[in-house]
């Protein structure tokens, strides 16, 4: 235990002292005597959220009814507003995504959508093996509705180049994978695609937030995003579909519902979409989510998602050089790329024990996830998240994986 009293170095000291997004850290309600490296997972509570909460609740709906709906709270046009606040950190326009659903739904919306703009006669859906299940889930499943025609060829995501081939419909990727972290080169493989006539869908669960998207200026067809990782919009926050500009006529909308309809309340026979992508938003807005999505995403008004990508890779660094020494000593297993490009805002290792560590760092208040088989992953958010956090978390990740605090210890 006596290295948790080690004081903590120099250089990382300063590396706080200069950090321009110190000041968000105050904006997040995390609990003492925790070190939260799981914001990859769920973010956490932002400050201005149970206001907004309370007041959505008590006000919007409690006093006002359903004179929220076209009223002051104008909860009709709430995921318009989110859209807005979501576009500069995706790098899209406001009236290309449609917030709502879960991801997978808005998995399955898009991967409808790209099929059906397709090049005719195209029967492959190359995706990542390793791609996260419901993915690949929602791809098997659409496929299956669809009369089983398509092949979803899974490969190695290290391998997506070269499997992409002129019978390629769509190219279903996620860009940062979620066990590994590592992260592909999305504008290259968005090139890459539609130079053999592909569509491309990419899952920016791991992206958005977390560093600079650019789907407007790598020419991306599709995407989709959580609302609960990066950008805090807590448990069950709506996510997002992106679909470019170029699309929004001809993409067929799998799931049409009134509340995409041009004019909701002329309650028409015919169903006429809505200008711009909100008519991919099929039903009732969330309300209540969309809510606490759209107070926390003003964590990000004034901050530069340059800064954050810097502050990121500064704090992953930190955190696999203090590690090192660790990989000498224990069955400790570095699986996430150390090229800056090649990697998203976490870090993971293989443990043969990686579940029982994980408990352990947990009890400790060292907050990580543990992803089958063996892996353990620390997400490091810059927006609250300091090197003075890297260097704790090592220290206790290292009284762990010693013994110090175990009996009999666990490698
Ligand atoms: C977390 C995650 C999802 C989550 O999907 P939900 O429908 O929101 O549960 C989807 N895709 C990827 C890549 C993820 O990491």
């Amino acid at each position: 235990m006596t290295l948790t009293t080690t004081p903590l170095p120099a250089d990382l000291l300063a590396l706080d002292t200069r950090d321009p997004l110190a000041h968000t850290r105050a904006d997040f309600l995390l609990p003492p005597g925790v070190i939260y490296l799981d914001g990859n997972s769920l973010g956490p509570l932002h400050r201005s959220v149970p206001a907004r909460l309370a007041h959505a609740a008590q006000h919007e709906w409690g006093d006002q009814l359903i004179r929220s709906w076209t009223g002051d709270a104008d909860w009709m046009h709430l995921p318009d507003r989110v859209a807005a606040k979501l576009a500069r950190l995706i790098g899209a326009q406001p009236h290309e995504i449609a917030v709502g659903d879960s991801t997978s739904v808005n998995v399955f919306k898009a991967l409808a959508a790209a099929l059906g703009i397709a090049p005719a006669g195209r029967r492959v859906i190359l995706t990542d093996a390793d791609n996260f299940p419901t993915d690949l889930y929602v791809a098997q499943g659409l496929n299956a509705l669809l009369g089983g025609g398509y092949e979803l060829r899974a490969v190695p995501n290290t391998e997506i180049a070269q499997h992409l081939t002129p019978d390629v419909a769509v190219m279903l990727l996620t860009e940062v994978d979620y066990r590994t972290g590592r992260r592909l080169d999305l504008g290259g493989l968005t090139a890459q695609a539609h130079a053999v006539g592909s569509v491309t869908i990419w899952d920016l669960a791991h992206s958005a937030g977390a560093f600079p998207v650019d789907l407007g200026g790598t020419g991306a067809d599709f995407a989709v995003g959580c609302g609960y990782k990066f950008l805090n919009g807590g448990p069950g926050a709506p996510g997002y579909l992106y679909v470019a500009g170029r699309h929004l006529d001809s993409a067929p909308i799998a799931i049409r519902g009134w509340m995409g309809h041009a004019d909701v309340f002329e309650m028409a026979r015919e169903f006429i979409p809505a200008p711009g992508a909100r008519r991919f938003v099929p039903g009732t807005p969330q309300v209540l989510g969309l809510s606490a999505l759209d107070a926390a995403l003003d964590a990000f008004a004034d901050v530069d998602m340059q800064d954050i990508r810097a502050k990121s890779l500064s704090l992953t660094s930190t955190f696999m050089a203090l590690m090192e020494p660790l990989l000498a000593r224990h069955p400790l297993e570095l699986v996430t790329p150390t090229a800056p490009d090649e990697r998203g805002s976490q870090v993971s290792y293989r443990h043969p024990h990686a579940r029982e560590v994980m408990g352990q760092l947990t009890a400790r208040g060292i907050i990580g996830d543990f992803r089958t088989p063996d892996i353990l992953r620390f997400g490091f958010t810059p927006l609250y998240l300091s090197h003075a956090d890297v260097w704790h978390a090592v220290q206790g990740i290292t009284a762990v994986l010693d013994g110090a605090a175990l009996d009999g210890g666990v490698a």
